[in-house]
């Protein structure tokens, strides 16, 4: 990403603030929301204010889009869809305004946010801050629709859900601002979702990989991309509630005292299904032919486990998708089964996978044990593991979803912090 502007250089502190759909959902939340961000700034600090679509916005209009047509075209939907965050950036101006302070609504394009094209899923290519720059120079608080930029043809595009998260970051990074909030209705980044373990804590820090780690295992706090901007340009992120005042979560740099726990958190995700493609011939080549089919078919896949029977020189492969991509990624390995002589393809649509998250297993010993344990007195089986520096991963019975999350997190003393 590229920035255009001087950045920063100013001894007030410079904060994005960013709300979400619930701080804006309607006309009270929206003078909530300007009161909060006039008294940060009458505390002295510069502020500039990214705002989401009212709650529940965004699925109302593509709802709409679906009702006009069964297939509705990309540029016209990011336009139609960019539209939910002008409304609340005008709204939240206007309300900023009524309370005595400059104040002006921009769009993505106002403040030169380029992006690829995308069109629902756009990527940030560069930001020119000078527009911002100048609001703030002249005493003015910024509020921009997120969520939107343009590509090169001057066509609106949309960042992905949860994109107005980006936008607060690209724009934090662009303008080297002190700090980035982003303003939602939880108070922070939980050791464990709140509604399946009642001691989940919410953790006072966390570093960049372990919440991109978190959120892509379906804590969805975050978009993932703003994270990966935050950790590229070194934005300390803030995840706090705007219906109180409490702390909320650092998400920043790693530190000493992050790898002396354990682990982080746990995560469940019940958004996947295993492949089985049961019998291959064992010989060079075969997972490239099916992995290759399946990325022909643009399907993601995340956990990949082969097994070697020795006796029949035939090998089983599992992997898993998301439940969204199940029925095309089942009908491509069928395909590709069948050109391999396998014996046949399963699929088992009733499981889920939980991980345990922290910098600190890089330090500490035992920790993939102690999990296998803790599941295996819990008479929960492992189907499938995988690992990564910060992450263990376990395929699992859906059924067992909650109570391996709970054991686990009692095992690990994560209530206790
Ligand atoms: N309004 C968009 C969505 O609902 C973007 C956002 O809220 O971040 O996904
Ligand atoms: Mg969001």
């Amino acid at each position: 990403m590229e920035f255009f502007g001087s950045g920063g250089g100013d001894s007030l502190a410079l904060i994005v603030q960013k709300y979400g759909g619930t701080s804006v959902a309607d006309t009270e939340r929206i003078k909530a929301v300007a009161k909060r961000v006039v008294s940060t700034a009458s505390e002295g600090n510069k502020v500039v204010v990214v705002v989401s679509a009212m709650a529940g916005e965004t699925d109302k209009l593509i709802g709409f889009a679906n009702k006009v047509s069964e297939n509705p075209d990309e540029r016209e939907m990011d336009l139609l869809l960019s539209s939910g965050e002008r409304i609340t950036s005008a709204l939240t101006a206007m309300a900023i305004q009524s309370l005595g302070y400059g104040s002006k609504s921009f769009t993505g394009r106002q403040v030169g946010i380029k992006t690829d094209s995308s069109h629902t899923k756009a990527m940030i290519e560069s930001i020119e801050a000078v527009r911002l720059e100048k609001a703030l120079a002249e005493g003015i608080i910024p509020v921009v629709a997120g969520f939107q930029g343009i590509n090169e043809f001057s066509d609106v595009t949309t960042l992905g859900r949860g994109g107005s998260d980006t936008t607060a970051v690209a724009i934090a990074a662009a303008l080297k601002a002190d700090l980035c909030e982003i303003y939602t209705d939880v108070e922070g980044v939980y050791t464990t979702d709140p509604r399946i373990v009642k001691e989940a804590r919410k953790l006072e820090k966390i570093s960049f990989d372990e919440m991109l780690e978190m959120a892509s295992l379906g804590a969805k706090v975050l978009h993932n991309r703003s994270v990966e901007f935050a950790k590229k340009y070194k934005v300390p992120l803030v995840v706090r509630s705007s219906f109180n005042n409490a702390p909320g979560t650092l998400v920043t740099m790693e530190d000493k005292e992050m790898e002396q726990i354990e682990i982080s958190g746990v995560a469940a995700d019940k958004n996947q299904v295993r492949v089985t493609i049961l019998g291959v011939p064992d010989r060079p080549g075969i997972a490239a032919s099916v992995f290759r089919a399946l990325a022909d078919a643009n399907i993601v896949i995340d956990m990949i486990v082969q097994n070697i029977s020795t006796e029949t020189k035939a090998t089983d492969i599992s992997f898993t998708v998301s439940k969204a991509d199940s029925k095309k990624a089942l009908d491509v390995t069928k395909k590709a089964s069948e050109q391999l002589n396998a014996r046949g393809v399963t699929m088992n649509d009733s499981v889920s996978k939980v991980s345990i998250v922290g910098v600190g297993m890089q330090s500490h010993v035992g920790v993939a044990a102690k999990m296998f344990d803790v599941l295996s007195k819990a008479g929960i089986n492992i189907m499938m593991i995988s690992t990564s520096e910060i992450k263990i991963s376990c395929v699992i019975d859906i059924a067992h979803t909650e109570t391996a999350v709970r054991t686990l997190h009692g095992a690990f003393g994560l209530a206790e912090g």
